[in-house]
């Protein structure tokens, strides 16, 4: 495949540049949906969409998009950069990768295509006892009263057994709709 090998590179410099946002000396990241560290990965997006020359929106609830600004139309490449405690790199990141290449051949090739990136916000939410809050909000495959009862959990030490284990504090309700 012609360019590959500027492909790879591209790809690796793609992941250098989110490498440290979240990093742990495991080896793994934490990047918690509608945290900082998500903030973080989220501007970084955008500052690498710029790079290609593509602007960047958020919506409502905070979802990054990159690519064609077509207000309908437009094909949708989506995935997310937040992760689980102590995740892996690659998860949702490389979907994310993957259409920051797309985005890049289109430039090359001088096409004028309507393809959008998106990355979604906290989608890997099983802290939340739920998943894919971002695209779930956006597309109304779930509003506002499913969140209410929705509690975050926290890592912290246990007492008894001298290991880590999950605690369940409390979650301020979100307001009725
Ligand atoms: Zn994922």
């Amino acid at each position: 495949m012609e360019n590959s090998f500027a492909d790879i590179q591209y790809c690796e410099e793609l992941f250098n540049r989110f490498y440290d946002i979240g990093g742990l000396t495991s080896g793994g990241v934490t990047r918690l949906g509608y945290t900082q560290t998500e903030d973080q990965m989220h501007e970084m997006f955008a500052l690498l969409g710029g790079e290609l020359g593509y602007g960047n929106t958020q919506d409502e609830v905070g979802n990054t998009f990159v690519g064609s600004t077509a207000r309908e139309g437009c094909y949708l490449i989506g995935s997310h950069l937040d992760s689980v405690i102590d995740g892996g790199r690659y998860d949702g990141v490389a979907g994310i990768i993957a259409g920051l290449m797309v985005l890049r051949w289109a430039k090359e090739e001088g096409l004028s295509i309507p393809v959008r990136v998106g990355a979604f916000r906290c989608e890997e939410s099983s802290n939340f006892g739920c998943c894919t809050i971002g695209s779930g909000l956006v597309t109304k495959a779930s509003g506002w009263r499913v969140w209410c009862p929705v509690r975050a959990r926290r890592w912290s030490p246990s007492s008894s057994a001298g290991a880590t284990a999950w605690t369940r504090p409390r979650f301020p309700a979100w307001p009725a709709t």
